[in-house]
């Protein structure tokens, strides 16, 4: 039986256009974007038009955006950017839900003396904004950073009315719309913020590209040194190929239209009918059209994935980069689900490829395997 892929959070299968981009840019654009000559010309081009998409999609302008090796690389680049322009105003503000790659350089710059505060999340999974402006104004701070939609749970919090009040106080905001991308609108004329990180992989580009919007007039240094590439915002070759997956990327996720939700609403209202004591995270919040993210009483999430994943469908029990670590998520729990129900979670996530006779076959088995998951460890939940 073909497999069922449900897990587009963590990452998205390249679209054909993606792969034909690259292979034809490795093939015959292969130039160094910063050699005079014609193929750095032409590999330069290939760079700006990229640049020229990003902007279209954003509502932004072409020059305001670095590219990167992905999500990661984008958040530290804005974080430690930032910073660094703002000497001497040592808080940095968050929350307790952001994803690995933004919490591990907080707790970082947490160890060498930067005061970081992380306001908690409401039991929807959102952040609240004037929380976040509240502890900004409370002492001198460098710098905001957010996630707009949760990877783990879907929850999008009030980016715009947060990035419009920071505006006015001047404190520069970075908002992780690693997962907003290709999923929601991403307006930055109607979301002022300075900073927005994104990652191709997550809207079928290959891996390892990503881009950073620095507002012109943000307070930002560079921080990865090396030479004039990009304007000498960012050192290293660029990496052309990857580039023009993105940009094939970009022009596919828009040709798709508006994400509506309807399938991921059919699959939840079904499985909270056919599954006694299942609850959906975040029910209350607005949400990525295509997450679920559900607690399943009873039915250990490492066990569900097993078996749901030898039986052909795979699914996740959380972020990627927490998937197979025992503890369980700090999201989950920072929005109150008691521990031993954060061992019970279970995501699933939708994609462009995904069909209704998919998800029809996924909510039959996933019926099976969680009575079975119960039944073998003792529990039966009416
Ligand atoms: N931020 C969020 C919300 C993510 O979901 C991810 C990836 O899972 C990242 C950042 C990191 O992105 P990348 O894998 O491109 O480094």
């Amino acid at each position: 039986m073909e497999r069922v892929y449900l897990d587009w959070n963590a990452t998205t299968p390249p679209c054909r256009e993606a792969i034909e981009a690259f292979c034809k840019v490795s093939r015959s654009q292969w130039g160094n974007a910063s050699s005079l000559h014609r193929e750095g010309r032409e590999a330069a081009a290939i760079l700006e038009r990229t640049q020229r998409l990003l902007a279209q999609w954003t509502n932004s302008r072409p020059s305001e955006w670095i590219l990167t090796s992905g999500g990661t690389e984008s958040i530290h680049t804005a974080i430690l950017g930032c910073i660094e322009a703002r000497a001497g105003q040592r808080r940095i503000v968050s929350s307790q839900g952001e994803h690995a790659s933004t919490e591990g350089i907080l707790s970082q710059l947490q160890t060498q003396g930067w005061d970081v505060v992380r306001v908690p999340l409401r039991s929807d999974g959102t952040w609240d904004p004037h929380e976040v402006v509240l502890a900004c104004q409370e002492a001198p701070t460098a710098m905001a950073s957010l996630i707009w939609a949760n990877n783990e749970t879907g929850a999008i919090s009030q980016a715009a009315s947060l990035a419009k009040t920071l505006r006015e106080e001047k404190i520069p905001l970075h908002l992780d719309a690693v997962q907003c991308f290709g999923k929601i609108e991403v307006d930055l004329a109607q979301v002022p913020a300075d900073f927005v990180s994104l990652s191709g992989h997550k809207f079928q580009a290959t891996k390892g590209i990503g881009a950073l919007r620095v507002r012109s007039g943000a307070p930002w240094r560079r921080w990865m040194h090396g030479g004039n590439q990009q304007r000498s915002r960012r050192g290293g070759t660029v990496d052309v190929a990857s580039l023009a997956a993105m940009a094939a990327a970009i022009e596919f996720s828009s040709s798709l239209g508006p994400r509506r939700s309807a399938l991921r609403d059919h699959l939840q209202a079904n499985l909270v009918k056919e599954v006694p004591g299942i609850q959906v995270v975040s029910a209350g919040a607005e949400r990525l059209p295509n997450t679920l993210c559900l607690l399943v009483e009873a039915a250990d999430s490492s066990a569900l994935l097993a078996r749901m994943d030898e039986r052909g469908f795979a699914i996740a029990s959380g972020s990627a980069c927490s998937t197979g670590s025992p503890e369980p998520s700090h999201v989950l729990l920072a929005i109150g689900v008691p521990e031993h129900l954060a061992h019970c979670a279970v995501r699933i996530s939708l994609g462009s490829s995904t069909t209704t006779d998919q998800l029809a076959a996924f909510q039959r088995v996933f019926v099976e395997e969680v009575a079975r998951v119960r039944k073998l460890a003792g529990n039966t939940t009416k």
